[in-house]
């Protein structure tokens, strides 16, 4: 039943559990609710007590039914069938649970997307059966179709505030209706191997229509995606000619827009330095549908690869995520908080700023012997891992790109006399290193 309750009273009888089950639903279409019932259920009481239903305590009586638009009737079949007769004398609609013969009208299941409602009813001969069916539909109609109905509507009042043909318009309207809704799923790939993708990030690629990926994704990675889908490579490091950030948020729009199912592919996590908050309001302003894929971000990588923990309990209780570039016009971190605050630090894009790096740390209050981990490529073929110190940061090889860098707790403290000084720590398994190994010996 599509029935607009907004401020029409609705007569419960019978509070236990399967009445109490009725109300939520009642409640949010606006309904004025009240029960009978001489015993009612903790979470009946309590919405009585907060003023959003009327709950009175006693049996049901005829004079009840005055001026009530339906009765739900959720006790056992003697009692409800009183009830519909008694209803049926002041045309009032009743419904009793699980009690077909009592009703006059079904609960349906209700697969729900906003203004577009899909109500299953079986005469309550199976109510499992709806329920399947319910589940089916949610499959085959996702969240998408929400704002895709709200686009559709949009459509159809402003081709009915032009001036065109009743047949063109019509034939228009149909078009649309027979596409589908577009949907923009923001997916992490991970540090790059591809069994750090989530299941639901390799489910997402399998549907693409089209993949737009930056340039931290691997090969292997790519190899997922299937060969009918387009991909399009959007990174900054990207050969031929830069696409801006505002080129991809207008791209994304665009295929969501036209009933694509997009895939914004991102290495590690897209919600970490990755620009993702961008694309969401881009997204957000043009009523395009987006789902959010977290993937396994760079620091869980390389902590990983490095066989250490990110945090440690037993030394701190921070864990930070930090960058080494910054946006145009944005203040530098406040570095003393960050060295004040323990724990470990991972410092994303490092690269050049190492030097720079540990001078701010070390100004900051951090020891020179502090732990630090740098690590190359994590989780891919060519992975290395440096162990190092705040001090002799700066004179450490670099790595190349992508690497970062974990500072703090996550070597394991390293303190004067410890067994042997940090500096001596230095194992480079990359070949790459080699200047440092010749330093080394
Ligand atoms: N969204 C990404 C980070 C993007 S910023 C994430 O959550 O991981 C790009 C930086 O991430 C690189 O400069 C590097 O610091 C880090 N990074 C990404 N993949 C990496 C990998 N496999 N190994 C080491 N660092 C990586």
């Amino acid at each position: 039943m599509f029935v607009k309750l907004e401020g029409r009273r609705v007569l419960l009888v019978g509070a236990g559990p399967v009445g109490e089950a009725k109300v939520g639903g009642l409640l949010s279409a606006g309904a004025a609710v009240t029960v009978v019932a001489p015993e009612a259920t903790q979470g009946i009481r309590k919405l009585a007590d907060e003023g959003r239903l009327i709950w009175q305590q006693r049996e049901f009586n005829p004079n009840d039914l005055d001026g009530v638009t339906l009765v739900i009737a959720a006790v056992p079949s003697q009692i409800a069938s009183a009830i519909y007769e008694d209803a049926q004398v002041r045309q009032v609609l009743v419904n009793s649970v699980d009690d077909p013969d009592n009703c006059d009208f079904y609960y349906p299941a209700v697969v729900n997307r906003g203004d577009l409602q899909i109500a299953i009813s079986t005469a309550g001969h199976s109510p499992a059966l709806a329920q399947r069916i319910r589940l089916e539909l949610e499959r085959q109609f996702g969240p998408e179709y929400e704002q895709w109905l709200r686009q559709l509507g949009q459509a159809r009042r402003e081709l009915f505030a032009s001036q065109m043909e009743p047949d063109v318009r019509k034939q228009r309207l149909h078009r649309l209706a027979a596409g589908k809704p577009g949907m923009v799923y923001l997916v992490g790939a991970g540090p790059g191997d591809p069994e750090l993708l989530t299941l639901k990030a390799l489910r997402i690629l399998g549907q693409a229509d089209v993949v737009l990926h930056d340039d931290l994704l691997t090969q292997e990675i790519l190899e997922l995606i299937p060969p009918a889908s387009r991909v399009e490579c959007v990174g900054k490091r990207h050969g031929e000619r830069q696409v801006t950030q505002q080129e991809i948020n207008r791209r994304l729009v665009e295929y969501g827009r036209a009933g694509q199912t997009v895939v914004r592919l991102k290495g590690g996590d897209g919600a970490i330095f990755g620009r993702a908050s961008e694309e969401i309001q881009a997204l957000r302003d043009a009523d395009i549908a987006f789902t959010i894929v977290p993937g396994v971000t760079a620091a869980s990588g390389a902590a990983a690869a490095a066989g250490v923990s990110l945090t440690d309990r037993r030394v701190g209780s921070a864990l930070v995520f930090l960058t080494a570039q910054r946006c145009k016009g944005n203040p530098p971190p406040n570095w003393k908080a960050v060295a004040e605050l323990g724990g470990t630090t991972a410092i994303y894009m490092p690269g050049g700023h190492e030097a720079d790096l540990a001078r701010q740390l070390i100004d900051a209050g951090l020891p020179r012997d502090t732990p630090c981990v740098v690590v190359g490529s994590a989780s891919r073929a060519d992975e290395a891992v440096v162990q190092t110190t705040l001090g002799a940061l700066p004179d450490m090889p670099k790595l190349p790109a992508p690497a970062v860098l974990l500072i703090g707790v996550v070597g394991g403290p390293a303190r004067a006399g410890d067994g042997p000084q940090a500096e001596d720590r230095v194992e480079i398994p990359s070949r790459r290193n080699a200047a440092a190994d010749q330093r080394k010996n």
